[in-house]
């Protein structure tokens, strides 16, 4: 705790504690917990944090889920869960894993059966909610197997399913959620199995942010980090952000998966941007982008937002600016690897704040996607441009304006 001298110029001199946060640069280390795998992807005991989501296909279409994992491994995802409400969903498991290219977990709620489906199934791991899962026999069988066949154990509390509290019960809603997991982790452990990964999430973020601080404390295992129901892409995303990167920050969690009423590469997407805004994890794209304002020569906003669906798929970290005035642009994103910022229909293309060429604005992008595979080149990487999605900002406006970029009256 920091305590400072304050001294009040009316009054004799004291010293008051503002609780004041430390003053390092970045995330504290990461908290020290077990190893555990899933598939090939490492959770935990200092492994990257990695990102998940969940199929929104019906697990018996397998065509249809092994196509949307192929999207999410695409997107960067290392784990794909997927739902397994009944015994067609369980019979399809075994033909999910042995196409799927990410590691697969399958999620199980209310019937232990279906869990001795998915470990029949060689799922990599098992997803099971305690709040819903009462025979404790069949949990038993479960666990049993699971060890036997090394497959992990996510024990996923849910706010939303654990109960109402009975009456007369004082506790708060994040020890409510804490308690049963440590329940649930102590029938685990005295069957002898501990590759056990641990969530305990909940919509409201404060409720989520204790009762992870208050588990990460009581038990040596990975933590999965979410925001249950966090809603759709703009306020899921903002509300997965707020109660995730507290918890980031102070060095707890191991695996997130942000929940989106979306298509879930959008949450693979949501997931690696927050990591990377932390400085946790390095990936593809980063965009630099400004928001814009009456200085901007250049349609900024299409633009930027064809620059992110082009370069997408960038195969290697990169920081790319789009920037929409000369003026302020190169220099406000020096740290950029490389950039463009607007001119009167025309535009710069910078590195590292350096101007190495105007050109006309219809031909910037694919100027920026020239350099890109320069910069791709000299570093011993193949060139990417050839493969860009396709996607062209021609048309489109920066709200708010009415004339055409380089058409200033
Ligand atoms: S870079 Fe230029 S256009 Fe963009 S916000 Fe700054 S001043 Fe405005």
């Amino acid at each position: 705790m920091l305590r400072v001298p304050y001294v009040c110029v009316s009054l004799s001199p004291l010293t008051m504690d503002l609780n004041l946060p430390g003053e390092g640069i970045g995330p504290r280390p990461r908290r020290a917990s077990k190893r555990v795998w899933v598939g090939g992807t490492a959770i935990g005991d200092g492994a990257p944090v990695a990102v998940q989501s969940m199929c929104t296909t019906l697990t018996h279409d397998v065509d249809a889920t092994i196509g949307q994992i192929e999207r999410l491994q695409e997107a960067g995802c290392e784990i794909a869960r997927v739902a397994v409400p009944d015994k067609r969903a369980g019979e399809a498991l075994k033909e999910v894993v042995r196409r799927s290219i990410l590691p697969v977990v399958a999620d199980i709620h209310f019937d232990y059966r279906l869990a001795l489906m998915a470990l029949d199934a060689r799922v990599h791991k098992l997803r099971l909610n305690p709040g819903n899962l009462h025979n404790k026999d069949g949990i038993r069988e479960v666990v049993t197997r699971a060890r036997v066949q090394r497959t992990p154990i996510r024990i996923g509390v849910n706010h939303g399913s654990i109960g109402d509290r009975r009456p007369g019960e004082m506790r708060d809603e994040a020890q409510r959620m804490v308690d049963l997991a440590l329940s649930e982790i102590a029938i685990l452990e005295g069957l002898d199995f501990d590759d056990i990964i641990v969530s305990v999430k909940a919509f409201d973020v404060p409720t989520m942010v204790a009762a992870y601080r208050r588990l990460a404390k009581a038990v040596p295992y990975p933590l999965h980090l979410g925001v249950t129901e966090a809603g759709t892409l703009l306020s899921g995303s903002i509300r997965s952000t707020a109660g995730m990167s507290v918890l980031l920050y102070e060095g707890l969690g191991d695996t997130i998966r942000v929940s989106l009423s979306e298509d879930p590469v959008m949450e693979v997407k949501a997931g690696f941007d927050i990591l990377k805004s932390l400085g946790l994890r390095e990936q593809g794209l980063t965009l630099v982008a400004c928001p814009s304002c009456g200085r901007a020569d250049i349609d900024l906003i299409p633009l930027a937002k064809v620059a992110e669906e082009r370069l997408r798929a960038l195969p290697v970290p990169m920081k790319v600016a789009v920037m929409g005035c000369e003026v302020n642009g190169p220099g406000e994103a020096k740290d950029a690897d490389v950039g463009i910022a607007g001119g009167v229909g025309k535009g710069a293309l910078f590195r590292k704040g350096k101007v190495v060429g105007v050109y006309p604005e219809a031909e910037l992008m694919d100027a920026l996607l020239r350099e890109i595979d320069k910069i791709l080149v000299e570093n011993g990487k193949e060139p990417y441009s050839a493969k860009a999605p396709k996607a062209s900002h021609a048309g489109q406006l920066t709200p708010g304006r009415s004339v055409p970029a380089g058409q200033r009256s």
